[in-house]
């Protein structure tokens, strides 16, 4: 019997790399003909709300970055909310559980708003990093924590730096979860097949493209800065948001308090709003609300 485990990827025998990537798979396409109230686009709207946890997982030493952290909740937040109101608008927010026990009344700010709160790991952990049990306990901690908090039970899953591990699926399944919207293996909503079998949960998947970490994002120690300027953003968010309104499907965007909130960059927010509610046919809703929808709607 030959030792699998110390092949090379181009010696690997090719069950064993059909059955890597069969592990987690998009299975059937989830697409309704028409959304609520006969609506030919979806547009929802997410916010990981990550705060201080992106630090504290590197190990909590930078006090400038936790301080900018703590900037997502005293202005991001605040602004993303009174923005969102004054359009009613509702939306998703991702929040690791530390970031929820550090803020609880951003979050009771958040549900009373009419938004949705879902799961993004305990403290920003990188799951593929995680023993099946470290990873199944902290997920199961976080909807207990968020529920405490919250007082709503979260069904959805964000995973942290969309690091899915190839435990994460089970886990999402056994913790009775509708949907994750962590993947990217298409733009419009599928079912999660795990081995090849369907799992019952949802995928609403995001894109590095509709982030607006990738463009803005800024280490002082490395060299990633902000390269793009905030219109040629709002241009690719745009373009996305039409595409899809054309296709008759979902446009999802992914953004950050600490990152979006900024005086400077707060009017994308606003004008993407602007420009979907310009057009005839667009359902704002919950990440919750668009896989519901999909799930029981498709064609
Ligand atoms: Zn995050």
């Amino acid at each position: 019997m030959t030792d699998d485990a110390n092949l090379e990827p181009w010696q690997w025998p090719e069950a064993r790399w059909r059955a890597l990537v069969n592990h987690v798979r998009a299975g059937r396409a989830l697409r309704p003909a028409r959304w609520r109230d006969g609506a030919r686009c979806a547009v929802a709207l997410s916010f990981d709300s990550d705060h201080e946890t992106n630090e504290l997982r590197d190990g909590g030493k930078s006090i400038g970055r936790l301080c900018w952290g703590q900037y997502g909740n005293r202005v991001g937040v605040p602004r993303i909310l009174k923005t969102l109101a004054r359009y009613d608008v509702r939306a998703t927010f991702y929040v690791p559980a530390v970031a929820a026990l550090l803020h609880p009344d951003e979050q009771r700010r958040v549900v009373a708003g009419g938004h949705e709160i879902g799961i993004h790991g305990w403290i920003h952990e990188l799951n593929s990093t995680l023993s099946l049990e470290a990873e199944r306990d902290l997920v199961l901690r976080s909807a207990d924590t968020l529920e405490r908090i919250a007082g709503v039970r979260p069904v959805g899953l964000r995973t942290p730096s969309w690091d899915f591990s190839p435990h994460t699926l089970a886990i999402a399944k056994e913790a009775g979860l509708a949907y994750d919207s962590s993947l990217m293996a298409d733009e419009d909503c599928f079912e999660l097949l795990l081995d090849g079998a369907p799992t019952g949960l949802v995928e609403l998947p995001v894109e590095w493209v509709r982030d607006d970490a990738v463009y803005f994002m800024m280490n002082r120690f490395q060299a990633l800065r902000p390269y793009t300027p905030p219109a040629d953003v709002l241009d690719i968010f745009r373009r996305e948001l039409d595409a899809a309104y054309e296709e008759g499907g979902v446009f999802q965007l992914t953004m950050h308090p600490h990152v979006i909130g900024y005086r400077s960059r707060i009017w994308i927010l606003e004008e993407i709003i602007r420009h979907a509610r310009s057009r005839p046919g667009v359902w704002f809703a919950t990440h919750a609300e668009v896989v519901d929808w999909a799930r029981t709607h498709a064609a």
